[in-house]
């Protein structure tokens, strides 16, 4: 978990001030009695009212209480809000693990409009996914990488098909997590 905390951390240090203004108030707003900590029932209450029953889940919780504190500070619930809003897949389909560095995920499923189907190395070692329909997977650095040739691809395409300048603000759109 620790990765995933630097990653989150990485991110709010990156945002401007109005977006850091915007994850302060969901922080703020999570924590209901307002002592600054967010306890397990604040955190999943809040989650499930504001449509995030995925991760409103005990599991992430209990992983991002590095402390033990039964609390989240404000490191662990920036965290928090990087997994909610960066949309990153959570548990493995086969034994609902948290997925955290390393995963493997369908690329069919990753390329269509369907949920991602995503499992833990152990799982993925061990065939779990022998049921699954698609039979092509890849692991997230891997897919990463395979994202930029399919972007040039795309942007090549575009470019010659419209024979306009293609602005960069049209793929801003699969960067942006925050
Ligand atoms: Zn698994
Ligand atoms: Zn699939």
């Amino acid at each position: 978990m620790e990765e995933i905390r630097q990653v989150a951390l990485a991110y709010f240090n990156n945002l401007s001030e109005k977006e850091k203004k915007t994850a302060r108030k969901f922080l703020e707003k999570m924590d209901a009695d307002k002592d600054r900590k967010i306890s397990l029932n604040e955190c999943l209450e809040y989650l499930k009212k504001e449509g995030f029953p995925e991760i409103s889940n005990r599991k992430i919780f209990e992983e991002l209480d590095k402390d033990n504190s039964g609390c989240l500070d404000f490191e662990e619930a920036i965290t928090l809000f990087y997994v909610s809003a960066s949309g990153r897949p959570l548990f493995c389909k086969a034994c609902q693990d948290f997925l955290k560095e390393f995963y493997f995920t369908c690329c069919e499923c990753f390329d269509s409009t369907s949920p991602t189907y995503d499992l833990c190395i152990t799982c993925f070692q061990e065939k779990k996914h022998e049921q699954h329909k698609h039979k092509v997977f890849c692991d997230n650095h891997a897919l990463l990488a395979s994202k930029k040739t399919t972007m040039k691809g795309v942007m090549k395409k575009l470019a010659s098909n419209l024979a306009v300048e293609v602005g960069i603000g049209s793929i801003s759109v699969f960067c942006t997590i925050m």
